[in-house]
């Protein structure tokens, strides 16, 4: 072939490549444009439908409120006896916060006023029932700052004074003048000005409202074990598999400890195992879960720390008797106005044994505790293993009195 003819070929093929270039070049251009472009406009749309949605929420919220003016709640009158009513829909006061209850939590605390009718510290009836929840912010009061409606927040079920004896010894638990709330079990819920301004938390965005709720009961656990003096590596004795044992052997199990649960019921050791309880008594016996328990430990010398999480007299001494020389024994289960328990002074004695009780929480463990949750490593799914309605309260209750496998249940109004 000619040099000239092979030259034009080459030429040619040549100039059909950079055009060829050229217009892969620009259509790649064309589209990075076109689909910035597009990105842009679906998220400034998507931004301004949940706005919208917002503002329409927020609106048809407070149009509901005004609207209906009741709403329906949970009222506690005596032993066994709470009725769904519908009660005036609360407004806001200076100060205070109006939630919508996202989720209540039941809770020991709750089953033992059910049981009893009353609770001397926290709740009289007839009054509004329930206190652990987490919700959205419709309404705040004059002064209230830093909660816009729409906030999704956990408001703790008491807060302390700030000025007392105890507040400024940051024992703050055990504050003269404690204020608690309750009201959780209602559609909508008033949160006292002192609870919305020392004890209410912004929930981050990733954690679902059911298990922001898990903060309060979360805060007394890790209040009761950092009060037992722990170390990692530790061997932790949990007496009970409630709901606070389960918790309480969970915390100690992230913090590093070996620990032993002493459960009652067969449903409750799957549970301790699944939450990192190393080993798990069954507790037949008071004698054979103490021998048990210290089989665990070399010598059988006894556990480092034993936490009583049941509330009974016969736990409290039980405790004393698994721990080793130098141990400590934390009394963390509240048990009935009135009770006694017989402890053996020569063992408390000549083994050096700390005894220690902890009460409730501090605004700082609770915010701790929500830090917990929010990380990840606590298992909060695995506690709440039921989900109920509000009119299907008593039922729920009565179920928990049956000691089933429900560790606690959702109530979503
Ligand atoms: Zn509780
Ligand atoms: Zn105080």
């Amino acid at each position: 072939m000619p040099d000239t003819v092979k030259g034009a070929i080459k030429r040619g093929r040549a100039t059909v490549e950079d055009v060829l270039e050229v217009g892969r070049t620009t259509v790649e251009d064309v589209l990075h444009v076109g689909r910035s472009t597009v990105e842009e406009v679906l998220h400034v749309g998507r931004n301004t439908v949940e706005e919208v949605i917002q503002v329409g929420r927020n609106t048809v919220e407070s149009a509901r409120r005004l609207g209906q003016g009741t709403m329906q709640a949970a009222v506690l009158h005596g032993r066994e006896d709470i009725r769904i009513e519908s009660v005036p829909v609360p407004q806001a006061l200076p100060g205070e916060l109006i939630l919508r209850v996202g989720a209540a939590l039941t809770c020991g605390t709750d089953l033992k006023v059910f049981r009893r009718g009353y609770h001397a510290r926290m709740i009289v009836p007839p009054a509004l029932f329930g206190h652990e929840l987490a919700g959205t912010v419709v309404e705040s009061g004059e002064g209230v700052e830093g909660f816009p409606n729409g906030s999704r927040v956990v408001a703790l079920n008491s807060a302390p004074c700030g000025e007392c004896y105890f507040c400024l010894r940051s024992q703050e638990n055990l504050c003269d003048d404690l204020l608690f709330n309750n009201g959780a079990y209602a559609e909508f819920i008033r949160i006292p000005a002192r609870i919305a301004a020392m004890n209410t938390i912004i929930v981050p965005d990733h954690v679902p409202l059911e298990h922001a709720a898990l903060t309060e009961p979360l805060a007394c656990a890790v209040h009761g074990f950092e009060d037992s003096n722990p170390h990692p590596g530790d061997t932790v004795a949990v007496i009970g598999g409630g709901p606070l044992g389960l918790m309480m052997a969970h915390v100690a199990s992230l913090a590093g400890c070996e620990v032993i649960s002493i459960v009652r019921h067969d449903g409750q050791v799957e549970a301790a195992r699944q939450l990192g309880a190393a080993h798990v008594v069954k507790a037949t016996s008071i004698r054979k879960a103490i021998a048990e328990t210290r089989a665990f430990t070399p010598n059988d010398r006894g556990v480092d720390i034993a936490i009583e999480a049941v509330g009974l007299p016969e736990a409290w001494e039980e405790a004393v008797e698994m721990v080793r020389k130098g141990g400590t024994v934390n009394f963390f289960g509240g048990c009935a106005t009135g009770t006694r328990v017989t402890l053996d002074t020569n063992r408390i004695h000549y083994s050096d044994i700390t005894l220690r009780a902890t009460f409730h929480h501090t605004p700082a463990i609770c915010r701790r505790a929500l830090d917990l949750i929010a990380s990840g490593r606590f298992q909060a799914g695995a506690f709440i293993t039921g989900r109920a309605r509000l009119y299907e309260l008593n039922r729920v209750f009565e179920k928990l009195m049956k000691r089933s496998t429900e560790i606690k249940t959702a109530i979503v109004p």
